[in-house]
């Protein structure tokens, strides 16, 4: 599971500087939530190995009775959701009265918390810790956000009990006559079809576009093997099953549980919930409603997905009974707005009536495969040097670009490693001309690709 950090404090103590620090300089996501969370965000961030979701929580006052019931009620929300709680004090402002009602509030709160004083770059870290001390929430970790000072320390306090991603490659499929890539490169993330999950598949979506009915048109044509598990209202619900002997877990973060003979949605739209199933998943399917055509949040939420690298298909859901026009309309939309998942499969479904439900095993499985197959090292340079010689890299400063060999750094998403020189040279157009290359001639679906570069070589 990946850890979910929430940053609290009053307002411009510096959350959003040290959110901002944590998410983008990490080449994390970042998305707000209007309307649905008002003032949070949820960034995914990486350190060391580890992928975690920071969320940004507005300002907390310490005065729930106040103007800012609302804003408190939010952040108190985010506390709920996360594993740990940064709660962030201004060294320069000093301790405040809302300091200690915050303090209050994380001690009744039962969840691991630290405490973390902000902007030392202009007050002693020493003096600004014992500042802090009367609020009885342990030794403070000194920072300063803005310049980037104490945050390491911090991060290995926060993040350091939590497991790093899975660096297990021992069951990806094999392509044919893979060979051992070299000492020191390992591929970093190759997960596979474990024997137990099958191949995990998240169902994501705004609220009301048809998850839960979509989930319940899958698991109601097949054998469900175990279909409820106990967990807190953030976890999402695994639901292992068979169709056509292969083996699947479905991610479900629409909350169906059986109850009796029926399943019912239980519990409501989570952004927690929803970036969990994406990093946990192997393939997400996408849900869309029809009828409502791509909205911002939508591309938001691809835009979640897109990132975190996992196989991707599309089900534009609630195709049943739309007029020729609206389709044409849709489908037009579609190839305008989506364009930067245009690697995804799209699939017109009914979840209500099982339209087109079937159909999307066979994109999963192709998206799956794309995603997780280890390729050889020869194979990848093949189609590196052929690449080269078709269209060379650009000259810099007199100099051409060279590149030698590439391999496979990770899987789902699968990753290409190039090593040559003055590869921090290379232009953005160039490696989309090779991500094309790759894709075409490995014929990859459903996933994207990640290039990286090594250098002086
Ligand atoms: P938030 O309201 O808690 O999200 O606070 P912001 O991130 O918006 O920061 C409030 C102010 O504090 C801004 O003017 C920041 O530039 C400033 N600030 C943030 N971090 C630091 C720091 O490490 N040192 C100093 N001196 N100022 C900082
Ligand atoms: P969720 O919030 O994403 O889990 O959405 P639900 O599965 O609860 O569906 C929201 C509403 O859309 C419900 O009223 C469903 O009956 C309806 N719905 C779901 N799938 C379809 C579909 O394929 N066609 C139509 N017409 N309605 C659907």
């Amino acid at each position: 599971m990946v850890p979910v950090i929430a940053l609290v404090g009053r307002p411009n103590v510096g959350k959003s500087t040290l959110f901002n620090r944590l998410t983008k300089s990490r080449d994390a996501i970042v998305a707000e939530y209007a309307g649905l969370t008002r003032d949070r965000q949820y960034g995914e961030a990486k350190w060391q190995g580890r992928t975690y979701i920071v969320i940004d929580t507005g300002g907390l006052t310490g005065d729930e009775q106040g103007i800012d019931a609302k804003m408190a009620e939010q952040s108190l929300q985010a506390m709920q959701e996360a594993d740990a709680v940064m709660f962030m004090v201004d060294a320069r402002a000093g301790m405040t009265p809302g300091d200690q009602m915050i303090a209050e509030h994380l001690r009744k709160l039962n969840k691991q918390y630290f405490l973390v004083v902000n902007k030392v770059d202009s007050i002693d870290p020493d003096l600004a810790r014992a500042e802090f001390s009367p609020l009885g929430l342990g030794d403070a970790l000194p920072i300063a956000a803005a310049h980037g000072r104490g945050i390491n320390h911090m991060l290995e306090r926060a993040l350091g009990a939590f497991p790093r991603d899975n660096a297990d490659a021992s069951d990806a499929v094999e392509a044919e006559d893979d060979e051992a890539v070299e000492p020191g490169q390992e591929p970093k993330r190759i997960p596979g079809p474990s024997e137990k999950d099958g191949i995990k598949i998240a169902i994501i979506g705004r609220p009301n576009v048809g998850k839960s009915t979509l989930v319940n048109r899958m698991l109601g044509e097949e054998r469900v093997i175990v279909y409820d598990q106990a967990g807190t209202t953030r976890d999402s619900i695994y639901i292992p099953f068979e169709r056509d002997e292969e083996k699947y877990t479905l991610i479900d973060t629409a909350g169906v549980r059986r109850r009796g003979k029926i399943f019912e949605a239980v519990e409501k739209f989570s952004v927690v919930k929803t970036l969990q199933a994406i990093q946990d998943a192997n393939v997400v399917i996408f849900v869309m409603d029809a009828r409502e055509g791509v909205v911002e949040h939508d591309l938001n939420l691809l835009g979640f997905v897109l990132e975190s690298g996992r196989a991707l298909v599309i089900a534009l859901n609630k195709w049943d009974g739309m007029e020729p026009s609206e389709r044409d309309y849709v489908k037009t939309e579609l190839e305008r707005r989506l364009f930067f998942v245009d690697f995804a499969d799209i699939h017109f479904i009914s979840a209500k009536h099982g339209t087109g439900v079937g159909n999307l095993y066979q994109s999963v499985q192709a998206a799956f495969k794309s995603a997780v197959t280890r390729w050889p090292t020869s194979r990848l340079t093949q189609i590196l040097e052929d690449s080269v010689r078709e269209h060379a890299p650009p000259m810099v400063s007199g100099r051409r670009i060279k590149l030698r060999y590439a391999h496979l750094g990770g899987a789902n998403p699968p990753l290409i490693v190039i090593h040559g020189n003055q590869v921090e040279a290379v232009p953005k157009s160039y490696t989309r001309y090779l991500e094309n290359t790759y894709r075409r001639v490995l014929k990859l679906v459903g996933t994207p690709i990640r290039i990286e570069y090594k250098g002086g070589e």
